[in-house]
C-alpha cells in the first residue's frame, strides 16, 4: 500500500471515529495489523474473560494464541477443534456473560453504523447485549458509503466468501453470489444494525488501515 492510500485510510477512519463517538461509541485507528494487536491486547482485562466471536481477521492476526496464552484470562472458543454442536452451543451461551467479546463487523458505514448478518444470531446478539465490553477490529476493506452498500456487501461479497470457507451447502458456495436461499445451512438469517449503544463505549472500533478478513 502506497503513502496515499495510507494517507486516505487515516482520514476516512478519523471521520468514522467521530460519527461513532456521535453514536456513544469508542473509536481507534491503527495503521497495520501489528499496531491493532497491540491496542487489542492492551484491553484484554486481567483475570477476565473474553468471548470468541466468528471473526476471520482476528483469526488472520494471530490475536488468539496471544489471548490464550494469558496468564488467568478465560476464552470462550465455541469454535475449539473437536467439539460438538451441543458444546458449541453452550459456549456461545456463557459467552454472553464475558467480560469482552472480540469480533470483528461485516461492514462499517461513513457514519458509523456496524452492519453484521448472521447464521445462527449468536453474534450479533452478544454484540447487541451481554458481554461488559464489546471490541470490533475493522479493516478499511470493510468501509462502505452508505446503509444500502453495506448491506449490499454483506450479502454479495461476505456471506458467499464465507459459504465457500466453511464448504456450505448453498447456491452461494456453487456460484459466488447470492440465491436469497432457503436452504438448511443458510448464513443469512440475523441481520443487525447497530446505529448506537446506550452504555457509553460499550462498543470499541478498532479500524486498521489495511485489509483484514472479508
Ligand atoms: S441467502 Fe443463501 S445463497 Fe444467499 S448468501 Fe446467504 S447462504 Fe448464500
Amino acid at each position: 500500500m502506497d503513502a496515499h492510500q495510507q494517507k486516505w485510510n487515516e482520514t476516512v477512519a478519523q471521520g468514522i471515529i467521530a460519527w461513532l463517538e456521535k453514536r456513544r461509541m469508542a473509536g481507534s485507528y491503527a495503521a497495520d495489523a501489528a499496531q491493532a494487536k497491540e491496542q487489542i491486547l492492551a484491553m484484554i482485562p486481567a483475570g477476565g474473560s473474553v468471548l470468541r466471536g466468528g471473526s476471520c481477521s482476528t483469526v488472520e492476526m494471530g490475536l488468539w494464541e496471544k489471548i490464550e496464552a494469558m496468564e488467568g484470562v478465560t476464552v470462550f472458543n465455541p469454535y475449539k477443534p473437536g467439539l460438538a454442536p451441543e458444546e458449541s452451543i453452550a459456549i456461545r451461551r456463557q459467552g454472553l456473560t464475558a467480560d469482552l467479546m472480540l469480533a470483528s463487523s461485516n461492514a462499517i458505514t461513513l457514519d458509523g453504523r456496524l452492519v453484521n448478518l448472521d447464521g445462527m444470531g449468536n453474534r450479533v446478539a452478544a454484540m447487541a447485549f451481554g458481554p461488559k465490553k464489546v471490541v470490533l477490529v475493522v479493516g478499511m476493506n470493510k468501509v462502505a458509503p452508505d446503509l444500502e452498500s453495506a448491506k449490499a456487501r454483506v450479502k454479495n461479497y461476505a456471506a458467499p466468501v464465507n459459504a465457500m470457507r466453511l464448504n456450505l451447502d448453498t447456491p452461494c458456495n456453487k456460484n459466488g453470489l447470492c440465491a436469497d436461499c432457503r436452504a438448511p445451512k443458510r448464513i443469512c438469517n440475523f441481520w443487525s444494525i447497530i446505529e448506537g449503544s446506550m452504555v457509553p463505549n460499550r462498543i470499541h472500533v478498532i479500524l486498521v488501515g489495511e485489509d483484514l478478513g472479508y
